[in-house]
């Protein structure tokens, strides 16, 4: 979603709100733009990239040690130069930059234009400026104070950050329901979205919590409050975050490079949690609720997108291992839902970021209810690890493309830990069979870069079919899910229509569309549905559409049927998600790569979902 950059210190501010722009940029965005303050607030902004503001700022004085910046992904007026933030008040004094929602904006505006303000733009961002500056006129308060008046007025999330001609040696920054992050310097603080554009300058952290609002003095320490004016103490982290993890590292983007890095995420994800020796999987977050877990009578697995695939493989897994009944929901429709929740329940909340705005919704519901919410993410201090009872990350690194890759194995890895560790407590699965799987799950990192080397092969496939219009994915048990991340990844970054189907499914409806120019994924490795599949695969060649097979390595009778065949290696049934996902990603990746688009921020989508 969008990215907010902030400065106060002794060094130029422009060139570190740019880099710390540009290391936003992953999260999508429409228009950029910056404030900086030099005896007046001088506002630049425009549709388009970071590179498009750099272009158009030209030579435009940049002199200012303090200033903000951001990138908007557009939710109140259109992708435009005046809808872009930061936002001036009405007499230009502050200027604001919002990543949010104001929901009670219009009546708020109203009233302002009935007093005589006369707006700008259609964003409800502005109408936050002309409020906080209302407040500083009728009630003489300082900036701070009006800030903190002001949002008490206001529904909806924000993350914010005004800076203002009166006030030149400070700034105020607040935060609800969207992220935000101070960088604390040597006299100097850094703001940002997160901690990206921060990690270069300083590893001291404070992540603000929901309704914060913290004044940043250059040299002075930081002060946050409430927006119920409670004094609180801010929390200094140290991040574990390297600069090296957030570069392509020779990869020609970062999707690439995501994806070749699964060997490592999945590594990543069980390190330390999987114990060979003893035969067991220790995940901390467990511990406090292991009685609850344990005797969960259901697990209610809620998510978006990507995460609910990943969410749809991990209730094959509990069910499989762990024998306990599962449902997987969209996080959108559960939280509009009213939804029958129990104290016995376990509710799973998976979100990449960690600030997926539908599946926090949905938490908040399940908690009301008195569910017991563990978290699934990878982004460490993010809303939904500190909303949730307890929670396991995937610790799979910054994920920058915005289409997600090594953040969904990373997933499928722990929702795997998490299946094994509850069969073992519950005894609903052998000392024997237990220490195979986990020895398997343990060499799954081999396997997987051995299943990276299928490249070549792949983009001859590409080549072939980047100029269709639809492909079809199909998949049965553990592979269902696959088929429709694998549809997903090419929707998303190549604009091809793609459906994933459970393969037997076919025969209701897709079939239909079956021709000569249809190509048609099978995830073929299945062993106890195997020869089913392979009726699929005759169904789909008697229509004469073109067969994409994924099979296990040494199999011959789809290999005779097929056009194309990608082998991955053998190994256990509830593993192979890990393994038959990543040709498919290079699958997306090549097509989108030969077809011209922009692999990493692809057209109208955000990485991190911070709107309903
Ligand atoms: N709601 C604001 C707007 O439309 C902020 C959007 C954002 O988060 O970038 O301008």
């Amino acid at each position: 979603m969008c990215g907010i950059v902030g400065y106060i210190g002794d060094k130029q501010a422009y060139p570190i709100l740019i880099n710390g722009l540009k290391r936003l940029e992953y999260r999508g965005y429409d228009s950029a733009g910056v404030a900086l303050l030099n005896g007046k607030v001088d506002v630049y902004k425009c549709k388009g990239k970071v590179a498009d503001l750099e272009d158009f700022i030209g030579k435009k004085p940049i002199d200012s040690k303090i200033g903000i910046a951001h990138t908007r992904w557009a939710t109140h007026g259109e992708p435009n130069n005046v809808n872009a933030h930061p936002h001036y008040s009405q007499n230009n004094d502050l200027a604001i930059i919002h990543n949010g929602i104001i929901e009670n904006y219009a009546s708020i505006k109203k009233e302002l234009i009935n007093r005589g303000y006369v707006f700008e733009s259609d964003t409800d961002s502005e109408v936050l400026i002309y409020l906080i500056e209302d407040i500083q006129k009728n009630e003489q308060v300082n900036l701070f104070e009006a800030v903190r008046i002001a949002l008490n007025q206001v529904i909806g999330a924000y993350a914010i950050v005004i800076v203002s001609k009166h006030e030149p040696n400070l700034l105020v920054a607040a935060r609800k329901g969207s992220p935000l992050v101070i960088g604390v310097g040597k006299g100097e603080y850094f703001l940002a979205s997160d901690a990206s554009p921060i990690i270069e300058y300083t590893k001291h952290v404070v992540y603000l919590e929901d309704e914060d609002v913290a004044l940043i003095k250059k040299d002075e320490p930081l002060v946050v409050k409430t927006v119920k004016n409670k004094d609180k103490t801010p929390y200094v982290q140290e991040l574990e975050l390297n600069i090296n993890q957030l570069e392509k590292g020779g990869f020609e983007h970062f999707m690439l490079k995501e994806i070749y890095e699964q060997p490592k995420s999945i590594r990543d994800s069980f390190r330390g949690r999987l114990n060979l020796e003893q035969n067991l999987i220790s995940m901390g977050g467990m511990i406090e609720y292991e009685h609850k877990l344990k005797n969960a009578k259901r697990i209610i697995i809620i998510a978006c997108g990507t995460s609910w695939h990943a969410g749809l493989v991990g209730e094959y897994l509990f069910e499989d291992l762990a024998r306990i009944p599962v449902e997987v929901e969209y996080a959108s429709e559960f939280r509009y839902r009213n939804p029958v929740l129990s104290e016995d329940d376990i509710v799973i909340a998976i979100s990449q970021s960690g600030e997926t705005a539908d599946t926090l919704a949905a938490i908040e519901l399940a908690k009301s209810k008195g569910a017991t919410i563990f978290g699934v993410c990878n982004v460490v201090g993010s809303s939904i690890a500190r909303a949730t009872h307890a929670g396991a990350f995937t610790h799979a690194g910054p994920e920058i493309g915005v289409a997600s890759t090594k953040a969904f194995t990373a997933q499928v890895t722990v929702l795997t830990l998490m299946a094994l560790h509850l069969a073992q407590s519950r005894g609903t699965i052998s000392t024997t069979r237990f220490h195979e799987i986990i020895t398997e799950l343990n060499i799954i990192p081999e396997k997987v870069e051995k299943t990276l080397k299928t490249s070549s092969q792949v983009k001859e496939i590409a080549e072939r079919f980047k100029d269709v219009a639809n492909f079809l994915y199909l998949g049965r048990g553990y592979n269902f899910p696959v088929a429709l991340e694998g549809a997903l990844k090419l929707k998303e970054i190549s604009y091809i229509h793609a459906e994933g189907y459970p393969a037997a499914e076919m025969k209701h409806g897709p079939i239909a569309l079956i021709d000569e120019d249809m190509p048609v994924v099978f995830i073929a490795t299945n062993r106890g549905t195997y020869e089913k599949v392979v009726s699929n695969i005759m169904e789909v060649k008697a229509r004469k559409g073109k067969i994409i097979a994924i099979v296990t390595e040494g199999d011959t009778e789809v290999k005779e049927l097929a056009d194309y065949v990608i082998e991955i290696p053998e190994t256990e049934e509830m593993l192979v998600p890990l393994l038959a996902t990543i040709p498919l990603q290079k699958l997306s990746y090549h097509i989108a790569v030969k077809r011209g688009c922009n692999v990493d921020q692809p057209r109208n989508l955000a990485k991190s979902v911070t709107v309903e």
